[in-house]
């Protein structure tokens, strides 16, 4: 190491660490938390409601319930559709592993299914091979905040009659054509801190489907049969009776206040997120040892959920783990969306027959997450791209 690297790390270690992510919450918000705080009623009521109007107005849906998350929602959706053993869910290895959990905790078995290399998104004929007349449901996901390519998912899933639902978790603001995600058909979307848009905790089931809008929103409290929220009597009519046995995934009022909040400033927050990737992607265009993902060739609006980039781990011989760990010494936090699921203890060892998945492996050891968030300066983008250029050329 040189004297001028030597003087340039500790340059790096003096600044303050710049994480992956940190939520945006407007003065405004804190006081409308508040509010509820001070209200008398703190848990799902009027702010619930009016958090799934909005939802609906901004995305399009006809039915959305609020959830305490999106992996809630996906537990209350294999539930309502009655999944369990012996049925098989086809699903990515690359993503969250809150899906193949869920699938694995109802008793059915996850089908992983592989991606496109440069999108991370499965795509239809990729799925085709795999069903079998035990499928019951197809769960691809919006990735990094791009669309995927619904059109045809979705004629594969009219030609076998199998439901598709969208982890749209990543997807808030994003659109296919000129549709919001979540307008048509079943989404999930997540309001987890790290997300586009968050409650603290959240979720959000968006469906066009109204029978099915009926079972979650049962399912969600106890299996109860009304869910009104009465402002007379600031709760629940207390004669409803359970009609099937529910969960408890309700989304308490102080939450859901602040997601009305960030809401009304989706395209604010989005349209920042834009600028901050489009920079990134001037930035790295000139470090050739860093590949970030491709746009789909299709029209659709990113909503830059993450800006994920592939280190060439053969050029650079360094592991993505090393490149990862140099950045965090030199003060740059990054993640990894995702590890492979099948990679995982639990499912190694559960499903020993080899599945090709050759480009979720491919991807699984180069992927990394840069800091991307509204209150990122341009600076902050810049000093991130000079500790890649640093990293890289440190290890060459
Ligand atoms: C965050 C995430 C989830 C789970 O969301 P929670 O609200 O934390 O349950 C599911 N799928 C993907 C792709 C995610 O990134």
């Amino acid at each position: 190491m040189s004297k001028c690297d030597i003087t340039q790390n500790i340059q790096s270690v003096n600044k303050p660490f710049l994480p992956l992510s940190k939520p945006s919450i407007s003065e405004d918000e804190i006081a409308e938390v508040a509010d509820v705080l001070r209200s008398g009623w703190i848990t799902t009521g009027a702010k619930n409601a009016e958090l799934e109007q909005l939802v609906c107005d901004i995305t399009g849906a006809q039915y959305a319930v609020a959830l305490s998350s999106a992996t809630a929602g996906m537990h209350l959706l294999l539930r309502a559709l009655g999944i369990g053993p012996g049925d098989e869910v086809i699903t990515p290895s690359m993503t969250w592993v809150s899906t193949a959990n869920q699938i694995e905790l109802c008793g059915a078995t996850p089908v992983f299914v592989d991606v496109n290399r440069d999108t991370l998104m499965v795509e239809a004929d990729m799925i085709e091979p795999l069903i079998t007349e035990r499928t019951r449901l197809i769960v691809p996901v919006h990735y990094a905040g791009a669309s995927l390519d619904l059109a045809p998912l979705r004629q594969l899933a009219e030609k076998h009659g199998i439901p598709l639902v969208e982890d749209a978790a990543h997807a808030i603001g994003t659109r296919y054509g000129d549709q919001a995600i979540g307008g048509s058909g079943t989404a999930i979307f997540s309001f987890h801190p790290i997300k586009n848009i968050t409650t603290g905790e959240g979720g959000m089931f968006c469906t066009d489907d109204g029978q099915l809008a009926e079972k979650i929103r049962q399912l969600r409290f106890h299996g109860l049969g009304v869910d009104a929220f009465d402002r007379e009597t600031q709760g629940r009519a207390p004669q409803a009776e359970v009609l099937t046995p529910g969960y408890k995934y309700n989304l308490p009022d102080m939450n859901a206040v602040l997601g009305i909040g960030q809401l009304k400033r989706l395209n604010e927050l989005n349209n920042r997120r834009a600028e901050i990737a489009a920079l990134y992607s001037e930035l790295l265009s000139e470090i050739d040892e860093i590949k970030p993902l491709q746009l789909p060739d299709y029209e659709m609006t990113h909503c830059w959920h993450l800006y994920i980039i592939r280190l060439d781990i053969e050029s650079t011989a360094m592991s993505r783990d090393d490149f990862m760990q140099a950045l965090k010494e030199r003060q740059v936090g990054t993640g990894l969306h995702f590890r492979a699921t099948h990679t995982q203890k639990y499912y190694r060892e559960k499903y020993t027959e080899p599945m090709a998945l050759p480009e979720t492996e491919w991807n699984s050891e180069r992927i990394c997450s840069l800091p991307l968030y509204p209150d990122m300066t341009d600076d902050d983008v810049r000093r991130v791209v000079d500790t890649i250029r640093q990293v890289i050329t440190g290890a060459g």
